[in-house]
């Protein structure tokens, strides 16, 4: 960014410094724009707001260095400055909400504290450009490495995280070292014509560079965070907060293949709620609708975090348990029956205890997702058959799922 917060009189922008004059400002508006629409789009996101204020904060600094004063023209210098500190701290901040670090305000404040001291020293009591650049620069570039420290804490880094990690760390790079070689390689003019020096046209055009870089890297991100939202949803059961059939065969077949690789044991657990339809005709839809969240609730708990639970029908339940064999599974889906009762149902008398039939299977051979659950679905059958409200087994089987209806253990 900056950068050094002096009015220049329009008389001397040139027509090159003019383009180099708008450059910035148009592109902080034109971002602070674009990211007000992805905010709009989903205000939930309160980071791409923070991001949208601080390139339109932004680009009122920018255009508020060009302005002058006609009494106490210190103050546009501090007002401008002062733009910038809070439009790219509403940036980092943003990043760093993004990807829910804490936000190091101890750090920040002490930062933007010294640096803004330090601006007025250079400002009021000992007038002084060059100290006034280095000192808004070097405020900037520790903000950029603030950001850098925490992406460098984000423990599962994806390409947009190590990419934005890069940007921030060159953007300290521009905003300190960069400042440093051009102060001493060339010195900093200082009088009056700031503008139109050589330090002034590199500050702004390495500034542009990384600020539609690091604006495009953000936008991406959000992108993908929109479509991985939508994504998970399209996976997920809204009743009953478990993943839905497609969800459930996406993630049970990417565990299977895991555990056939490892050679570890599966099973999987089939329940269906008894006499649903009863439940539905005697207390009502929304009450059938409120058992189903119950025990989808209560059966995403029974499965642990390793495994995966699924509403894979109307009142049809499906939990894969990988690196677990048939007798743990049959003990898991025992308790999980002998819990059934209990849930308790707004709406459901106490008198009227809901219960489920479970159907276990374990893989076995070369086993297809397909083959299991049609197997733990016969074992389910053969549950419903034997009066309901109990846990029956598939046989270990290597036949095909048409031949397994009576693969059935029974107990
Ligand atoms: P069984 O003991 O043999 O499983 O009998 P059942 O009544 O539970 O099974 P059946 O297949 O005869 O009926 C299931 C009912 O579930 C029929 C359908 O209207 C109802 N249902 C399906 N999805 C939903 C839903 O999302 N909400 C509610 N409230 N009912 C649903
Ligand atoms: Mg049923
Ligand atoms: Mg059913």
């Amino acid at each position: 960014m900056l950068f050094a917060p002096e009015a220049a009189h329009p008389c001397e922008l040139m027509e090159n410094s003019i383009f180099v004059a708008l450059l910035n400002p148009s592109i902080a508006f034109v971002f602070a724009a674009a990211f007000l629409g992805l905010w709009l789009y989903d205000k939930r996101r309160r980071y791409i707001a923070a991001i949208a204020a601080g390139y339109a904060i932004n680009a009122t600094g920018f255009l508020m260095q060009y302005v002058t004063f006609p009494v106490m023209a210190e103050l546009g210098k501090l007002a401008s400055t002062s733009l910038f500190i809070v439009g790219t701290l509403c940036i980092a901040c943003g990043i760093i909400n993004r990807y829910r670090r804490p936000q190091p305000v101890i750090a920040l404040s002490l930062l933007v504290a010294a640096g803004m001291a330090a601006f007025c020293w250079f400002l009021f009591a000992a007038p002084d450009l060059v100290g006034r650049i280095l000192t808004i620069n070097f405020t900037l570039g520790g903000i950029a490495l603030l950001v850098a420290a925490e992406l460098r804490a984000v423990v599962r880094k994806t390409p947009i995280e190590w990419t934005m990690l890069v940007l921030s760390l060159l953007s300290a790079i521009n905003f300190m070292v960069r400042t440093l070689i051009a102060a001493v390689l060339h010195g900093i003019e200082t009088g009056g014509d700031v503008h139109n020096s050589i330090y002034w046209t590199t500050a702004m055009l390495s500034h542009a560079v990384l600020s539609v870089t690091i604006a495009l890297t953000l936008i991406a991100s959000v992108m993908l965070d929109l479509i991985s939202e939508l994504r998970s949803e399209s996976l997920t059961d809204p009743l009953s907060g478990l993943l839905n059939r497609r969800g459930f065969e996406e993630r049970a077949t990417r565990l299977l293949g895991d555990m056939k690789r490892k050679g570890l044991p599966v099973s999987l657990v089939i329940c269906d709620i008894d006499h649903f339809k009863a439940i539905n005709d005697g207390f009502g839809h929304a009450c059938g609708d409120r058992v189903i969240a119950t025990a989808g609730r209560f059966l995403g708990k029974v499965a642990s975090t390793y495994s995966a639970a699924g509403r894979i029908g109307g009142e049809e339940f499906a939990i894969f348990l990988p690196g677990v064999n048939m007798p743990a599974a049959r003990l898991l889906a025992e308790g999980a029956r002998g819990a059934f009762p209990s849930l308790s149902v707004d709406g459901l008398p106490r008198d009227h205890r809901p219960t489920a039939s479970f159907g276990v299977a374990e893989l076995s051979g070369d086993d297809s997702l397909a083959d299991l659950m049609a197997r733990a679905d016969a074992a389910l059958y053969v549950a419903k058959k034997d009066g309901r409200d109990c846990v029956r087994m598939a046989r270990p089987s290597f036949t095909r799922p048409a031949q397994q209806g009576a693969a059935v253990l029974g107990f």
